[in-house]
Protein backbone atom coordinates (compact mmCIF):
# COMPACT_ATOMS: atom_id res chain seq x y z
CA UNK A 1 0.00 0.00 0.00
CA UNK A 2 1.80 3.51 -1.13
CA UNK A 3 1.38 6.10 1.54
CA UNK A 4 1.54 9.53 0.38
CA UNK A 5 4.43 10.15 3.57
CA UNK A 6 4.15 14.30 2.18
CA UNK A 7 0.86 14.31 3.15
CA UNK A 8 1.18 12.12 6.68
CA UNK A 9 3.81 15.19 7.60
CA UNK A 10 1.72 17.80 7.00
CA UNK A 11 -1.21 15.83 8.99
CA UNK A 12 1.75 16.10 11.68
CA UNK A 13 2.57 19.41 11.19
CA UNK A 14 4.05 21.33 14.53
CA UNK A 15 5.11 18.22 15.74
CA UNK A 16 8.82 17.35 16.69
CA UNK A 17 9.48 14.94 13.67
CA UNK A 18 12.64 12.93 12.91
CA UNK A 19 13.04 11.42 9.23
CA UNK A 20 16.86 11.17 9.18
CA UNK A 21 17.20 7.42 8.68
CA UNK A 22 20.10 6.98 11.44
CA UNK A 23 18.03 8.48 14.24
CA UNK A 24 14.92 6.51 13.02
CA UNK A 25 17.05 3.54 12.76
CA UNK A 26 17.98 4.14 16.96
CA UNK A 27 14.95 5.05 17.82
CA UNK A 28 13.72 1.73 16.43
CA UNK A 29 15.96 -0.55 18.87
CA UNK A 30 15.62 -1.99 22.10
CA UNK A 31 17.87 -4.09 24.08
CA UNK A 32 16.74 -7.19 22.32
CA UNK A 33 20.08 -7.89 21.41
CA UNK A 34 21.04 -9.81 23.83
CA UNK A 35 19.15 -12.80 22.08
CA UNK A 36 21.08 -13.69 18.94
CA UNK A 37 17.71 -14.93 17.41
CA UNK A 38 15.74 -11.95 18.16
CA UNK A 39 18.79 -10.18 16.52
CA UNK A 40 18.48 -11.60 13.19
CA UNK A 41 14.94 -11.49 13.21
CA UNK A 42 14.74 -7.46 14.22
CA UNK A 43 17.95 -5.85 12.93
CA UNK A 44 16.44 -4.58 9.95
CA UNK A 45 12.99 -3.32 11.07
CA UNK A 46 12.75 0.61 11.07
CA UNK A 47 10.17 2.92 11.35
CA UNK A 48 9.57 5.58 8.69
CA UNK A 49 9.08 8.34 10.77
CA UNK A 50 9.80 8.77 14.65
CA UNK A 51 7.72 12.04 16.43
CA UNK A 52 8.67 12.77 19.88
CA UNK A 53 5.57 14.43 22.00
CA UNK A 54 5.33 16.15 24.60
CA UNK A 55 2.00 17.23 25.20
CA UNK A 56 -1.47 15.26 25.20
CA UNK A 57 -2.07 16.88 22.31
CA UNK A 58 0.37 16.42 20.65
CA UNK A 59 -0.30 12.36 21.42
CA UNK A 60 -3.73 13.14 19.91
CA UNK A 61 -2.58 14.70 16.97
CA UNK A 62 -0.41 11.44 16.21
CA UNK A 63 -3.04 8.89 17.08
CA UNK A 64 -5.49 11.01 14.73
CA UNK A 65 -3.03 10.69 11.67
CA UNK A 66 -1.95 6.94 12.83
CA UNK A 67 -5.91 6.28 12.70
CA UNK A 68 -6.74 8.46 9.08
CA UNK A 69 -3.78 6.75 6.95
CA UNK A 70 -4.16 3.79 8.76
CA UNK A 71 -0.12 3.64 9.98
CA UNK A 72 1.37 1.03 12.39
CA UNK A 73 1.98 2.94 15.63
CA UNK A 74 4.69 1.53 18.05
CA UNK A 75 5.09 3.84 21.63
CA UNK A 76 8.51 4.11 22.77
CA UNK A 77 9.67 5.15 26.34
CA UNK A 78 13.53 4.82 27.42
CA UNK A 79 13.48 1.68 24.73
CA UNK A 80 15.07 -0.63 27.51
CA UNK A 81 12.94 -3.40 27.09
CA UNK A 82 14.43 -6.82 25.83
CA UNK A 83 12.10 -8.33 23.66
CA UNK A 84 12.01 -5.71 20.65
CA UNK A 85 8.53 -4.66 22.65
CA UNK A 86 9.66 -1.23 21.03
CA UNK A 87 10.87 -2.24 17.75
CA UNK A 88 8.19 -1.36 14.76
CA UNK A 89 8.01 -4.67 13.23
CA UNK A 90 5.78 -3.33 10.49
CA UNK A 91 8.07 0.17 10.33
CA UNK A 92 5.00 3.16 10.21
CA UNK A 93 5.43 5.85 13.20
CA UNK A 94 7.97 5.10 16.43
CA UNK A 95 6.13 7.96 18.92
CA UNK A 96 8.60 8.77 21.57
CA UNK A 97 6.70 9.68 24.77
CA UNK A 98 9.85 10.74 27.11
CA UNK A 99 9.15 14.61 26.48
CA UNK A 100 6.19 14.12 28.50
CA UNK A 101 7.80 13.90 31.89
CA UNK A 102 6.29 15.95 34.45
CA UNK A 103 5.25 15.15 38.20
CA UNK A 104 1.77 15.60 38.30
CA UNK A 105 0.80 15.13 41.81
CA UNK A 106 2.37 13.61 45.24
CA UNK A 107 0.24 12.84 47.91
CA UNK A 108 0.82 10.53 51.00
CA UNK A 109 1.32 7.07 49.52
CA UNK A 110 1.04 7.68 45.79
CA UNK A 111 2.39 9.82 42.80
CA UNK A 112 0.97 11.08 39.88
CA UNK A 113 3.00 11.17 36.72
CA UNK A 114 3.14 11.21 32.68
CA UNK A 115 4.24 7.93 31.41
CA UNK A 116 7.26 9.24 30.18
CA UNK A 117 9.45 10.37 33.34
CA UNK A 118 11.92 8.40 33.78
CA UNK A 119 11.74 5.75 37.04
CA UNK A 120 14.65 7.19 38.90
CA UNK A 121 13.22 10.71 38.20
CA UNK A 122 9.91 9.34 39.48
CA UNK A 123 11.62 7.97 42.74
CA UNK A 124 13.84 11.81 43.16
CA UNK A 125 10.63 13.47 43.03
CA UNK A 126 8.96 10.93 45.58
CA UNK A 127 11.68 11.07 47.74
CA UNK A 128 11.76 14.91 48.65
CA UNK A 129 7.99 14.02 50.47
CA UNK A 130 10.07 11.17 52.75
CA UNK A 131 8.51 8.76 50.20
CA UNK A 132 10.17 6.30 47.47
CA UNK A 133 8.74 4.03 44.46
CA UNK A 134 7.94 0.42 45.81
CA UNK A 135 9.61 -1.10 42.50
CA UNK A 136 12.12 -0.02 39.81
CA UNK A 137 13.90 -1.71 37.05
CA UNK A 138 17.88 -1.36 37.17
CA UNK A 139 17.49 0.19 34.05
CA UNK A 140 15.81 3.09 36.11
CA UNK A 141 18.11 6.09 34.89
CA UNK A 142 16.23 5.28 31.22
CA UNK A 143 13.27 3.67 31.97
CA UNK A 144 10.03 5.63 31.66
CA UNK A 145 7.12 4.85 33.90
CA UNK A 146 4.89 3.90 30.72
CA UNK A 147 7.51 1.58 29.35
CA UNK A 148 7.80 -0.63 33.25
CA UNK A 149 3.75 -0.64 33.05
CA UNK A 150 3.26 -1.82 29.64
CA UNK A 151 6.76 -3.63 29.32
CA UNK A 152 7.93 -4.48 33.12
CA UNK A 153 7.05 -7.35 35.46
CA UNK A 154 8.77 -6.57 38.23
CA UNK A 155 12.39 -5.90 40.07
CA UNK A 156 14.43 -3.81 42.43
CA UNK A 157 11.42 -3.87 45.26
CA UNK A 158 9.96 -7.06 44.85
CA UNK A 159 11.19 -8.71 47.13
CA UNK A 160 9.13 -6.40 49.66
CA UNK A 161 6.55 -5.24 47.47
CA UNK A 162 5.41 -7.93 44.81
CA UNK A 163 5.41 -7.73 40.98
CA UNK A 164 3.64 -4.92 39.23
CA UNK A 165 0.39 -7.18 38.65
CA UNK A 166 -0.44 -7.38 42.49
CA UNK A 167 -3.37 -5.39 44.00
CA UNK A 168 -2.31 -1.84 45.44
CA UNK A 169 0.97 -1.40 43.26
CA UNK A 170 -0.38 0.72 40.13
CA UNK A 171 -3.21 2.58 40.82
CA UNK A 172 -4.62 5.31 38.43
CA UNK A 173 -3.95 5.36 34.39
CA UNK A 174 -4.99 7.37 31.64
CA UNK A 175 -5.06 5.87 28.34
CA UNK A 176 -5.76 7.73 24.75
CA UNK A 177 -7.57 5.28 22.37
CA UNK A 178 -5.90 5.35 18.29
CA UNK A 179 -8.85 6.71 16.71
CA UNK A 180 -9.69 9.62 13.63
CA UNK A 181 -10.98 11.04 17.17
CA UNK A 182 -9.18 9.67 20.04
CA UNK A 183 -10.82 9.33 23.36
CA UNK A 184 -9.61 9.34 26.96
CA UNK A 185 -10.07 5.86 29.20
CA UNK A 186 -9.18 6.33 32.56
CA UNK A 187 -8.21 2.89 34.36
CA UNK A 188 -8.56 2.42 38.08
CA UNK A 189 -6.80 -0.54 40.16
CA UNK A 190 -7.05 -3.82 39.07
CA UNK A 191 -8.46 -2.67 35.59
CA UNK A 192 -4.69 -1.38 34.84
CA UNK A 193 -3.92 -5.05 34.25
CA UNK A 194 -5.24 -4.56 30.71
CA UNK A 195 -2.62 -2.62 29.73
CA UNK A 196 -0.08 -3.83 32.21
CA UNK A 197 2.85 -5.70 30.38
CA UNK A 198 0.58 -5.04 26.69
CA UNK A 199 3.52 -4.42 24.95
CA UNK A 200 1.70 -1.04 24.35
CA UNK A 201 -0.82 -2.78 22.01
CA UNK A 202 -3.61 -1.26 23.30
CA UNK A 203 -3.60 2.21 24.00
CA UNK A 204 -1.21 5.15 24.74
CA UNK A 205 -0.78 4.83 28.32
CA UNK A 206 -1.02 9.32 29.20
CA UNK A 207 -0.09 8.91 32.88
CA UNK A 208 -0.17 6.60 35.78
CA UNK A 209 -0.31 7.01 39.61
CA UNK A 210 1.50 4.37 41.52
CA UNK A 211 2.09 3.41 45.28
CA UNK A 212 4.53 5.14 47.16
CA UNK A 213 6.49 3.70 50.06
CA UNK A 214 8.26 5.37 53.26
CA UNK A 215 11.42 6.18 51.98
CA UNK A 216 14.42 3.98 53.26
CA UNK A 217 18.16 4.54 53.11
CA UNK A 218 18.82 0.76 52.39
CA UNK A 219 22.62 -0.67 52.93
CA UNK A 220 23.47 -2.38 49.84
CA UNK A 221 25.34 -5.64 51.03
CA UNK A 222 27.75 -8.68 49.03
CA UNK A 223 27.88 -11.93 50.83
CA UNK A 224 30.03 -13.99 50.18
CA UNK A 225 29.84 -17.78 50.03
CA UNK A 226 32.05 -21.09 49.88
CA UNK A 227 28.97 -23.64 48.22
CA UNK A 228 26.04 -21.70 45.89
CA UNK A 229 23.57 -24.05 48.13
CA UNK A 230 24.78 -21.81 51.12
CA UNK A 231 23.38 -18.77 49.02
CA UNK A 232 20.31 -20.48 48.19
CA UNK A 233 19.88 -21.52 51.29
CA UNK A 234 19.74 -17.97 52.16
CA UNK A 235 17.53 -16.41 50.06
CA UNK A 236 14.86 -18.66 51.17
CA UNK A 237 15.26 -17.47 54.79
CA UNK A 238 15.34 -13.67 53.50
CA UNK A 239 11.74 -14.22 53.36
CA UNK A 240 12.21 -14.14 57.60
CA UNK A 241 9.50 -11.43 58.68
CA UNK A 242 12.48 -10.15 60.74
CA UNK A 243 14.61 -8.89 57.59
CA UNK A 244 13.17 -5.64 56.01
CA UNK A 245 14.65 -6.01 52.68
CA UNK A 246 14.14 -4.72 49.28
CA UNK A 247 16.33 -6.90 47.17
CA UNK A 248 18.13 -10.41 47.28
CA UNK A 249 19.74 -12.06 44.57
CA UNK A 250 22.39 -14.72 43.76
CA UNK A 251 24.59 -15.20 41.33
CA UNK A 252 27.53 -18.18 41.61
CA UNK A 253 31.05 -17.79 41.67
CA UNK A 254 31.20 -17.65 37.78
CA UNK A 255 30.01 -14.48 37.20
CA UNK A 256 32.99 -12.82 39.39
CA UNK A 257 35.25 -12.27 36.86
CA UNK A 258 31.99 -10.46 34.79
CA UNK A 259 32.24 -7.87 38.15
CA UNK A 260 35.26 -6.30 37.47
CA UNK A 261 34.78 -3.18 39.44
CA UNK A 262 34.50 -5.48 42.78
CA UNK A 263 37.89 -6.94 42.39
CA UNK A 264 38.39 -8.72 45.82
CA UNK A 265 35.15 -7.86 47.32
CA UNK A 266 34.18 -10.97 44.75
CA UNK A 267 36.43 -13.06 44.26
CA UNK A 268 36.53 -15.91 41.84
CA UNK A 269 36.56 -18.68 44.28
CA UNK A 270 33.25 -17.42 46.37
CA UNK A 271 29.58 -17.34 45.43
CA UNK A 272 27.70 -13.85 45.81
CA UNK A 273 24.24 -12.58 47.52
CA UNK A 274 23.54 -9.17 46.71
CA UNK A 275 21.20 -7.36 49.24
CA UNK A 276 19.57 -3.89 50.22
CA UNK A 277 19.18 -3.67 53.57
CA UNK A 278 16.95 -1.86 56.02
CA UNK A 279 19.68 -0.12 58.67
CA UNK A 280 17.49 -1.54 61.31
CA UNK A 281 17.65 -4.79 59.75
CA UNK A 282 21.57 -4.98 59.68
CA UNK A 283 22.23 -6.49 62.92
CA UNK A 284 20.09 -9.42 62.29
CA UNK A 285 20.74 -9.38 58.28
CA UNK A 286 24.63 -9.99 59.66
CA UNK A 287 23.49 -13.00 62.16
CA UNK A 288 21.42 -15.14 59.46
CA UNK A 289 24.69 -14.45 56.98
CA UNK A 290 26.66 -15.79 59.63
CA UNK A 291 24.38 -18.49 59.78
CA UNK A 292 24.50 -19.83 56.52
CA UNK A 293 28.11 -19.57 56.29
CA UNK A 294 28.56 -16.09 54.84
CA UNK A 295 30.64 -13.15 55.11
CA UNK A 296 29.67 -9.78 54.15
CA UNK A 297 32.72 -8.17 52.26
CA UNK A 298 30.44 -4.72 50.93
CA UNK A 299 27.77 -2.82 53.46
CA UNK A 300 26.83 0.49 52.30
CA UNK A 301 24.90 3.13 51.46
CA UNK A 302 24.68 3.37 47.65
CA UNK A 303 26.66 6.85 47.51
CA UNK A 304 29.66 5.48 49.23
CA UNK A 305 29.55 2.23 47.32
CA UNK A 306 29.20 4.44 44.07
CA UNK A 307 32.50 6.68 46.06
CA UNK A 308 34.62 3.37 45.97
CA UNK A 309 33.92 3.10 42.76
CA UNK A 310 31.38 -0.21 43.57
CA UNK A 311 28.02 -1.10 41.73
CA UNK A 312 25.60 -0.47 43.90
CA UNK A 313 23.55 -4.30 44.48
CA UNK A 314 20.48 -3.34 41.82
CA UNK A 315 23.15 -3.68 39.19
CA UNK A 316 24.03 -6.65 40.45
CA UNK A 317 20.60 -7.74 40.34
CA UNK A 318 17.97 -9.02 37.53
CA UNK A 319 18.93 -8.72 34.10
CA UNK A 320 21.99 -6.38 34.92
CA UNK A 321 23.76 -9.17 35.49
CA UNK A 322 23.07 -10.58 32.01
CA UNK A 323 24.52 -6.89 31.29
CA UNK A 324 27.60 -7.18 32.91
CA UNK A 325 28.51 -10.37 31.45
CA UNK A 326 27.51 -9.34 27.86
CA UNK A 327 30.09 -6.28 27.99
CA UNK A 328 33.04 -8.40 28.19
CA UNK A 329 32.01 -11.41 26.10
CA UNK A 330 29.50 -11.37 23.78
CA UNK A 331 29.05 -14.99 23.09
CA UNK A 332 26.60 -15.35 25.94
CA UNK A 333 22.69 -15.03 25.76
CA UNK A 334 20.10 -15.83 28.39
CA UNK A 335 17.16 -17.62 29.72
CA UNK A 336 14.43 -16.41 32.33
CA UNK A 337 12.96 -19.20 34.90
CA UNK A 338 10.13 -19.30 37.30
CA UNK A 339 10.97 -22.03 39.93
CA UNK A 340 8.00 -24.06 41.33
CA UNK A 341 7.46 -22.84 45.04
CA UNK A 342 8.18 -24.07 47.70
CA UNK A 343 11.93 -23.19 46.24
CA UNK A 344 13.98 -26.29 46.08
CA UNK A 345 17.69 -25.68 45.57
CA UNK A 346 18.39 -28.94 44.37
CA UNK A 347 16.60 -28.12 41.06
CA UNK A 348 19.99 -25.26 40.68
CA UNK A 349 22.01 -28.31 42.19
CA UNK A 350 21.32 -30.14 39.18
CA UNK A 351 21.00 -27.62 36.95
CA UNK A 352 24.67 -26.86 37.63
CA UNK A 353 25.78 -30.83 37.22
CA UNK A 354 24.21 -31.25 33.55
CA UNK A 355 24.49 -28.30 32.14
CA UNK A 356 28.70 -27.65 32.96
CA UNK A 357 30.40 -24.84 31.49
CA UNK A 358 27.39 -23.81 29.13
CA UNK A 359 25.15 -22.42 31.95
CA UNK A 360 25.95 -19.88 34.67
CA UNK A 361 23.13 -19.96 37.49
CA UNK A 362 21.80 -16.69 38.91
CA UNK A 363 18.60 -16.25 41.12
CA UNK A 364 16.76 -13.17 42.16
CA UNK A 365 14.32 -13.84 45.23
CA UNK A 366 10.90 -11.83 45.55
CA UNK A 367 7.34 -12.20 45.86
CA UNK A 368 4.44 -12.49 43.42
CA UNK A 369 0.74 -12.72 44.43
CA UNK A 370 1.30 -12.37 47.95
CA UNK A 371 3.44 -15.69 47.79
CA UNK A 372 7.11 -16.26 48.20
CA UNK A 373 8.75 -16.30 44.00
CA UNK A 374 12.23 -17.30 42.59
CA UNK A 375 13.31 -16.47 39.40
CA UNK A 376 15.99 -16.84 37.63
CA UNK A 377 18.41 -15.33 34.77
CA UNK A 378 20.66 -17.70 33.39
CA UNK A 379 23.95 -17.04 30.86
CA UNK A 380 23.71 -19.53 27.95
CA UNK A 381 26.75 -20.11 25.85
CA UNK A 382 25.07 -19.43 22.63
CA UNK A 383 25.73 -22.82 20.50
CA UNK A 384 23.04 -21.51 18.09
CA UNK A 385 19.20 -22.01 17.83
CA UNK A 386 18.95 -25.90 18.38
CA UNK A 387 20.80 -26.08 21.40
CA UNK A 388 18.94 -22.90 23.24
CA UNK A 389 15.49 -24.82 22.34
CA UNK A 390 17.23 -27.97 23.78
CA UNK A 391 18.25 -26.58 26.74
CA UNK A 392 14.70 -24.66 27.32
CA UNK A 393 13.34 -28.27 27.37
CA UNK A 394 15.86 -29.69 29.50
CA UNK A 395 14.81 -26.95 32.00
CA UNK A 396 11.46 -27.35 31.32
CA UNK A 397 11.37 -31.35 31.76
CA UNK A 398 11.83 -30.80 35.66
CA UNK A 399 11.23 -29.62 38.65
CA UNK A 400 8.26 -27.51 37.83
CA UNK A 401 10.43 -24.86 36.01
CA UNK A 402 9.07 -22.46 33.82
CA UNK A 403 10.81 -20.77 30.73
CA UNK A 404 10.14 -17.37 30.28
CA UNK A 405 11.39 -17.28 26.89
CA UNK A 406 13.68 -14.01 25.81
CA UNK A 407 13.79 -15.07 22.62
CA UNK A 408 10.60 -13.97 21.01
CA UNK A 409 8.81 -10.71 19.96
CA UNK A 410 5.39 -11.85 21.04
CA UNK A 411 3.71 -11.20 24.81
CA UNK A 412 2.24 -14.89 24.56
CA UNK A 413 5.29 -16.78 23.22
CA UNK A 414 7.35 -15.03 25.98
CA UNK A 415 6.22 -14.75 30.01
CA UNK A 416 2.35 -14.94 29.22
CA UNK A 417 2.11 -18.07 28.01
CA UNK A 418 -1.75 -17.72 27.07
CA UNK A 419 -3.26 -15.11 25.22
CA UNK A 420 -4.88 -12.44 27.95
CA UNK A 421 -8.53 -11.89 26.48
CA UNK A 422 -8.97 -8.62 28.88
CA UNK A 423 -6.44 -7.39 27.35
CA UNK A 424 -7.81 -8.12 23.76
CA UNK A 425 -11.11 -6.90 24.59
CA UNK A 426 -9.64 -3.79 25.36
CA UNK A 427 -7.60 -3.53 22.56
CA UNK A 428 -11.44 -3.35 21.02
CA UNK A 429 -11.62 0.17 22.16
CA UNK A 430 -8.73 1.02 22.18
CA UNK A 431 -7.11 0.49 19.35
CA UNK A 432 -9.88 -0.88 17.09
CA UNK A 433 -8.14 -0.25 13.49
CA UNK A 434 -5.35 -2.90 15.40
CA UNK A 435 -2.36 -0.66 14.22
CA UNK A 436 -0.78 -0.54 17.90
CA UNK A 437 2.61 -2.45 17.56
CA UNK A 438 1.44 -4.59 14.98
CA UNK A 439 2.46 -8.33 15.64
CA UNK A 440 3.26 -8.29 19.14
CA UNK A 441 0.30 -10.34 20.41
CA UNK A 442 -1.38 -13.49 18.60
CA UNK A 443 -4.33 -12.64 20.65
CA UNK A 444 -5.08 -9.89 17.86
CA UNK A 445 -6.03 -11.41 13.98
CA UNK A 446 -6.65 -8.75 10.71
CA UNK A 447 -9.91 -9.81 10.83
CA UNK A 448 -10.76 -8.01 14.22
CA UNK A 449 -9.96 -4.56 12.97
CA UNK A 450 -13.41 -2.71 13.28
CA UNK A 451 -13.22 -0.97 9.67
CA UNK A 452 -13.64 2.95 9.86
P1 LIG B 1 10.32 0.68 26.37
O1 LIG B 1 11.37 -0.35 26.07
O2 LIG B 1 10.45 1.98 25.68
O3 LIG B 1 8.89 0.08 26.06
C1 LIG B 1 8.48 -1.15 26.60
C2 LIG B 1 7.10 -1.51 26.03
O4 LIG B 1 6.16 -0.57 26.55
C3 LIG B 1 7.00 -1.37 24.51
O5 LIG B 1 6.15 -2.37 24.03
C4 LIG B 1 6.38 0.01 24.30
O6 LIG B 1 5.64 0.07 23.09
C5 LIG B 1 5.48 0.11 25.50
N1 LIG B 1 5.27 1.49 25.96
C6 LIG B 1 6.23 2.38 26.37
N2 LIG B 1 5.64 3.52 26.78
C7 LIG B 1 4.30 3.36 26.60
C8 LIG B 1 3.17 4.21 26.81
N3 LIG B 1 3.29 5.45 27.29
N4 LIG B 1 1.95 3.72 26.48
C9 LIG B 1 1.80 2.46 25.99
N5 LIG B 1 2.83 1.63 25.77
C10 LIG B 1 4.06 2.08 26.08
N6 LIG B 1 12.26 -5.17 33.40
C11 LIG B 1 11.63 -5.47 34.56
O7 LIG B 1 10.41 -5.56 34.59
N7 LIG B 1 12.36 -5.66 35.70
C12 LIG B 1 13.70 -5.57 35.74
O8 LIG B 1 14.30 -5.71 36.80
C13 LIG B 1 14.39 -5.27 34.53
N8 LIG B 1 15.73 -5.17 34.50
C14 LIG B 1 16.36 -4.88 33.32
C15 LIG B 1 17.75 -4.78 33.28
C16 LIG B 1 18.41 -4.52 32.08
C17 LIG B 1 19.90 -4.38 32.09
C18 LIG B 1 17.67 -4.36 30.89
C19 LIG B 1 18.34 -4.06 29.59
C20 LIG B 1 16.28 -4.46 30.91
C21 LIG B 1 15.62 -4.71 32.12
N9 LIG B 1 14.22 -4.78 32.18
C22 LIG B 1 13.61 -5.07 33.36
C23 LIG B 1 13.42 -4.45 30.99
C24 LIG B 1 13.11 -2.93 30.88
O9 LIG B 1 14.26 -2.17 31.24
C25 LIG B 1 11.98 -2.47 31.79
O10 LIG B 1 10.82 -3.25 31.63
C26 LIG B 1 11.65 -0.98 31.61
O11 LIG B 1 10.75 -0.58 32.59
C27 LIG B 1 11.08 -0.64 30.27
O12 LIG B 1 10.86 0.76 30.25
P2 LIG B 1 11.20 1.61 28.94
O13 LIG B 1 10.76 3.01 29.16
O14 LIG B 1 12.60 1.42 28.53
O15 LIG B 1 10.20 0.89 27.93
Amino acid sequence: RAIDWDAVQRDLAGLNIIDARGQRKQLSRDFYWYSPILSAQLDNCIAELVVKVSTEDDVRQVAATAAKWKLPLTVRGGGTGNYGQCVPLEGGIVMDVTGMSRVLDVADGRIRVQAGARMHDIDLAARETGQALRMWPSTWHVATIGGFVAGGFGGIGSFRHGILRDTGNLLNARVMTVEREPRIIELRGDDIQQVQHAFGTNGVILDVEVALSPAVDWVHCTVLFPKYRQALDFGIDAASPDLDLFLFTTVEARFAPYYTAMGDRFPTDRHAAFAMVAPESMDDFRKAAAGHGGIISVAGTEDQLLALGLPPAYECAFNHTTLQALKLDRSWTYLQISYAQPFDPAVVERHLAIFGDEVLQHQDFARAGGEAGTFGILLVRWKGEAHQYEVIREIESQGGCQVFNPHVFTIEDGGMKTIDDAQIQFKKRSDPLGLMNPGKTRGWTSDMARQV
